[in-house]
């Protein structure tokens, strides 16, 4: 490819819509331009990454014997209200209609689609197992859609949905496909971690996630210094104090916290430390459409962070957590949300097991502007369940006994899923046992964001300069720079030549051949991150040199012309 015949768009300044060095480098780079919020088109070297991404997934799950299909983005609504999920899903999923008012869903998934496909199309158990996937467009209402194609409402996916006739079967392609996950981003050069996963809204009872680890990303994962143990901290136990309770002391008082509306403002008002101080929140209970929700309290060490998805699976709690809003809350309490409290709250009350050790604390006193102290429970609240609600924090003991947790940030790249039998069984995908009964299939899903992957690398593979990309997902291996092209006939036949060679044996190669200044053709193959940059120049030239500089360890070298072939094909092998 000649640049003059290439849209390059490269970007000299750094667009200000950008929040992280992903989204940021993309733009500057020329690979995605933002059409609406959470929208993209690519443009030629962006898809030509997005290939390079596409082309290994396909090739591992190739090699792992699952097969490739194409299902439709606009889905039918029926199959979604089979499913149970047309309501359960909410608002991130787009609902439309035909000219004919039949309703339709853009698809934010596949389970429905690839479920009504496999009761028609799988008759014997002799078919089984069978893995179907597809690398394709998903829509996805995200409420907040941010760092550009990090978190897009509209963005490829590579999907896979294996259908079994028992758990065991299910296991072996759920292991498989794991392999082939590891497989993927090692190829890919990507520093991952696969973590043990919450199931989400796509369900089912077993789940990892592969997680890129990057501080830009959005995820909190936890790991072991002792042993394997590796989790999202949606999933990590906190293991039960070992500490005791104190001994209640002095009955409770009532103290002024005017304007208090944190805990650290309330412990600073009542000169203790914020973990002497008990946080209180108030969730929905689980309730009908239509009805108004009950109010449930939940508990915590006031210095110590709530984790929704612990909370969200107690039984008779909305699941997605929702908290009340503050008009509810003083309806109930008759108090605004800083002062809330256990004492003499009138629902059911959940205390994380961290604080249920806590003596003599201070809590809200569910009036405005004051709170209590030297409370105890039992003592002074009767009527409490404690449950793990909290997350964990670094230096907490893992909870496979094993050593103590730490915390790094991480980007979510794929998920693998055993669903078991919650769409076969909705959706009546059955197939004949060998007692001649019908039953569900068991299924597993597995998933990969194909173009989060193309942001992920780029959070870990980059400098001050551009993106130095993974040799794996480089849209062009080498860059040729003609210095006075147009000047110097010598420097345009060298060029020339060495483009048409490397042309000739499949090299991806783009040749700088503008008009401009040297440090601009520099400055652009550096920012889109070309791994090998070859400069021809009149100087260098008449000693039968050119240089050779890597993008990544920045090192230049003279080659001699007559190797120069020879030299750059061994340096990209
Ligand atoms: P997240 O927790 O980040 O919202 P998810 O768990 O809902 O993602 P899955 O249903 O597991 O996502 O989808 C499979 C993969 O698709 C994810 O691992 C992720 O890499 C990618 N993905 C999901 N949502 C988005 C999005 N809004 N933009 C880009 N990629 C996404
Ligand atoms: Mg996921």
């Amino acid at each position: 490819m000649r640049t003059s015949k290439y849209l390059l768009s490269t970007l000299k300044e750094n667009p200000v819509e950008a929040a992280v060095d992903s989204h940021r480098l993309m733009l500057r780079a020329g690979l995605i331009r933002q059409v609406a919020s959470g929208i993209y088109t690519w443009l030629p070297t962006g898809l030509r990454v997005l290939e390079k991404v596409e082309r290994i997934v396909r090739e591992e799950m190739n090699k792992k014997g699952a097969i490739e299909i194409s299902m439709p983005v606009v889905q039918p609504a029926e199959l979604w209200k089979e499913s149970g999920r047309y309501v359960k899903y909410g608002p991130e999923l787009c609902r439309l209609k035909d000219r004919k008012q039949n309703e339709f869903v853009l698809g934010p998934t596949h389970e429905e689609v690839v479920t009504a496909l496999a009761r028609r199309e799988i008759k014997s158990a002799r078919q089984l197992p069978l893995n179907l996937y597809q690398i394709q467009t998903k829509f996805r209402d995200e409420i907040r859609p941010r760092f550009g194609v990090m978190r897009g409402r509209e963005f490829i996916m590579k999907d896979a949905y294996s259908f079994h006739i028992d758990h065991e079967s299910l296991e072996q392609t759920y292991a498989d496909m794991y392999d082939a996950y590891s497989r993927i981003f090692t190829r890919l050069g990507l520093d991952f971690r696969p973590v043990e996963a919450d199931t989400g809204a796509i369900g089912g009872n077993h789940s990892h996630e592969f997680q890129v680890l990057a501080d830009a990303g959005e995820d909190t994962i936890v790991f072991s210094d002792k042993s394997s143990y590796a989790a999202n901290i949606e999933m990590a136990e906190a293991l039960p104090p070992t500490e005791k309770r104190p001994e209640a002391k002095d009955p409770y008082s009532k103290a002024p916290t005017p304007g208090c509306h944190t805990v650290d403002e309330a412990a600073k008002a009542l000169g203790i430390e914020a973990n002497q101080v008990l946080k209180s929140l108030v969730v929905h209970a689980a309730y009908e459409e239509g009805e108004k929700p009950q109010l449930v309290m939940i508990c915590l060490r006031g210095n110590q962070e709530l984790n929704e998805v612990k909370a969200g699976k107690i039984p008779g709690i909305a699941n997605p957590i929702e908290f009340a809003n503050e008009e509810e809350i003083k309806e109930f309490t008759g108090a605004t949300p800083g002062s809330l409290g256990p004492v003499g709250f009138k629902g059911r009350i959940l205390v994380d097991r961290a604080a249920a050790v806590m003596g003599n604390f201070a809590c809200g006193a569910n009036e405005t502007g004051f709170h209590l102290v030297s409370v105890n429970w039992d003592r002074d609240i009767e009527n409490y369940e404690v449950f793990d609600l909290r997350n964990v924090e670094e230096g907490d003991p893992s909870p496979d006994g094993q050593g103590h947790l730490h915390l790094r940030k991480g980007i979510e790249v794929g998920q693998v899923f055993m669903l078991g039998t919650k769409y076969s069984e909705a959706m009546g995908a059955t197939i004949m046992d060998e007692n001649g009964k019908l039953i569900p299939m068991e299924m597993g899903c597995y998933g990969i964001g194909v173009t989060r992957v193309v942001a992920a690398a780029i959070e870990q593979h980059h400098d001050d300069k551009g993106i130095i990309w993974p040799d794996s997902m480089a849209p062009f291996k080498v860059a040729i720079i003609g210095l006075k092209l147009n000047k110097s006939e010598q420097v345009r036949l060298t060029c020339e030549k060495l483009y048409q060679e490397l042309l000739e044996r499949n090299v991806e190669v783009l040749f700088d051949d503008r008009d401009e200044r040297p440090g601009v053709m520099f400055a652009d193959m550096e920012l889109i991150g070309i791994p090998h940059v070859i400069t021809v120049g009149d100087r260098s030239l008449s000693e039968g040199m050119i240089e050779y500089k890597s993008r990544k360890t920045g090192e230049k070298e003279q080659i001699k012309v007559e190797k120069a072939l020879e030299d750059i094909l061994k340096k990209i092998a």
